[in-house]
């Protein structure tokens, strides 16, 4: 599978699960824009080794995802954007009554609204191309349920139907949106939930990995990040052009459950 010619946008990408995407993105050949909201030698340095070690031409682009101008900017910026990934995500744990507002305000803006934007910005462009990929980074937790998750459910619930809408928009066009529903993949964003987690439930660590993360993954394993960017790339292939907007689940079997 080649993307050679092609430029994969990949939001909130200095970590995780994007961070592996935009690694499977260049060795497929696709140029790359890495994004988050800070502005540090080693995220340049991350862009120039990632072009190093799969020759292709990556660059960085700061941009706060929590911020609607900063979102169209990035697509701006990145001057191509066949495939968009959308990616950047927070997640935090608390009870609904107890949720802090401002929370709520950051999820809904950096896990729903900014795909909004970025895909409003991207979508004359890949019009204009003839091709274009929207990717949304959803979750399980868009097509099921947790307590005390109750605004990132709630943002990935969104950016799922967000998919439709834009899978309809786009069906009679060269055009697919869709979403990777990924279970629980160990990447910094899971790592910061464990202690909270864990004072939820007043369990250690091992127990809130085994009997509280995993509890719903019936692999029993967490998802690699590597897994996320080979199902993105085979969404950018040929077999993939009639899939649109729906979820693909790489979720160890979460929601088969
Ligand atoms: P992570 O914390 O490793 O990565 C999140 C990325 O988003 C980082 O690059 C971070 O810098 C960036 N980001 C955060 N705020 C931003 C902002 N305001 N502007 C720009 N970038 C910003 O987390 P991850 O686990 O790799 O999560 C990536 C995506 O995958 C998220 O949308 C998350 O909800 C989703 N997801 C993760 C899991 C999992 O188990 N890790 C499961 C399902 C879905």
């Amino acid at each position: 599978m080649s993307l050679q010619g092609k430029t994969a946008v990949i939001t909130g990408s200095n970590s995780g699960i994007g961070l592996g995407i935009a690694h499977e993105m260049a060795k497929a050949g696709a140029a790359v824009v890495l994004n988050s909201f800070t502005d540090r030698d080693e995220d340049h340095a991350l862009a120039r080794e990632m072009a190093d070690t799969h020759g292709v031409e990556v660059r960085y682009i700061q941009g706060d995802m929590s911020r609607g101008d900063d979102c169209r900017a990035l697509v701006e910026q990145a001057g191509a954007c066949d495939i968009l990934i959308n990616n950047a995500g927070i997640q935090h744990v608390a009870g609904i009554d107890e949720f802090p507002v401002e929370k709520w305000d950051a999820i809904i803006a950096i896990n729903l609204s900014s795909a909004f934007h970025t895909t409003a910005a991207a979508l004359p462009g890949m019009r204009k191309a003839g091709w274009g990929r929207v990717i949304n980074i959803a979750s399980a937790h868009g097509l099921t349920a947790s307590p005390y998750k109750s605004a990132y459910v709630a943002a990935k619930h969104g950016i799922v139907g967000m998919t439709k809408v834009v899978a309809l928009e786009t069906a009679q066009e060269p055009i697919t949106a869709n979403a990777i529903c990924p279970g629980y993949v160990l990447t910094p964003l899971v790592e910061a939930q464990i202690p909270d987690t864990m004072k939820e439930y007043d369990m250690s660590r091992e127990d809130v990995i085994k009997n509280v993360m995993l509890t719903r993954q019936p692999s029993k394993e967490f998802a690699t990040v590597e897994q996320m960017g080979g199902t993105a790339v085979f969404l950018c292939s040929d077999a993939a052009a009639q899939i649109t907007g729906t979820t693909i689940s790489v979720d160890g079997g979460w929601t088969a459950l």
